[in-house]
């Protein structure tokens, strides 16, 4: 039965934490959302009313790999370190289509962003890690301090890349602090509002789930009716599938992101392995690991 695996992982006071700030960046993200998107088509708008030569068509396709950029895209370029909030900005020119600049409100984020988003089209099918990168180098975010979103990519690195699952309490606290400042900071612009009871209700949440094991029934303890064991494992299940996503995904030699490295995935794939439930749910993911470690 899968649930009593998932009952002892949540006897752990650890874990417990581990999976709710977890899922709090996820309420973060899907905040950040339609709150990213939108300024970014504002700041998009707003480049090219004062600045006519961006709206040159490029006729070229201009790949920055080559570059050789046309004259419209070379602008677009100058604008983008120019707006960027860190004096001497690395640029991960590789993300982005500069034909789309001038069209796309989204490939000019892109270039604000860390590696590994070139095939992202949308605000919503980018990371928190990548949004919050946004934040931190555009310009056009300068209302919110660099200081606080920093704090908050640095919590969210510690959680992804955290070897033994668990957090403590006084990490929690911390985390809570930052969020709460970063909320704070632009809920002043947007909806935000509801994200920030929504992580409030998430790290109040009760997540132990007791078994009967005797009748094989299954009881939750939550206080809250609307949370079940159900729920719990698919919040475990996207956090994990999130790390596999940026572990496997993230080049071995990308040394400024603190990028995971061959050890991390060995402690994720052990944690995997160790729990039936889950290496049956991952079992594909722990099958590209194994070959990774074959190949080592
Ligand atoms: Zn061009």
């Amino acid at each position: 039965m899968a649930f009593e695996e998932l009952v002892v992982r949540l006897n752990d006071g650890g874990y417990k934490n581990w999976l709710k700030a977890g899922r709090c960046l996820v309420i973060l993200k899907e905040g950040l959302h339609p709150f990213t998107d939108q300024h970014m088509r504002d700041f998009h708008g707003y480049l090219l009313d004062h600045n006519p030569q961006l709206r040159n068509t490029c006729r070229a396709s201009c790949q920055l790999r080559t570059n050789k950029l046309c004259s419209g895209c070379s602008e677009w370029k100058k604008e983008i370190l120019k707006q960027h909030r860190q004096p001497k900005p690395t640029i991960y020119w590789d993300n982005c289509s500069p034909a789309y600049w001038r069209t796309d409100h989204w490939e000019l984020a892109k270039a604000y962003m860390p590696r590994g988003q070139a095939s992202k089209q949308r605000a919503d099918q980018c990371d928190a890690a990548a949004l919050l990168n946004l934040i931190n180098h555009c310009n056009w975010f300068n209302f919110v301090d660099p200081k606080v979103v920093r704090e908050v990519i640095q919590s969210r690195n510690e959680l992804m890349h955290s070897s033994n699952f668990r957090m403590t309490d006084e990490w929690m606290r911390h985390f809570q602090t930052s969020l709460k400042h970063l909320v704070h900071q632009i809920d002043q612009q947007s909806q935000m509002k509801k994200v920030a009871q929504q992580i409030d209700k998430m790290l109040k949440l009760n997540l132990s789930i007791s078994i009967d094991l005797m009748d094989g029934l299954e009881s939750d303890t939550t206080s809250q009716s609307d949370v079940n064991s159900d729920l719990v494992g698919q919040w475990e299940a996207e956090l994990l599938q999130e790390m596999l996503q940026e572990f496997l995904n993230t080049p071995a030699e990308d040394e400024d992101t603190d990028a995971p490295d061959a050890e991390h995935l060995r402690t994720l794939a052990g944690f995997l392995e160790a729990n039936k439930d889950l290496s049956e749910r991952f079992s594909a993911e722990l099958q590209v690991i194994n070959s990774l470690k074959a190949k080592e």
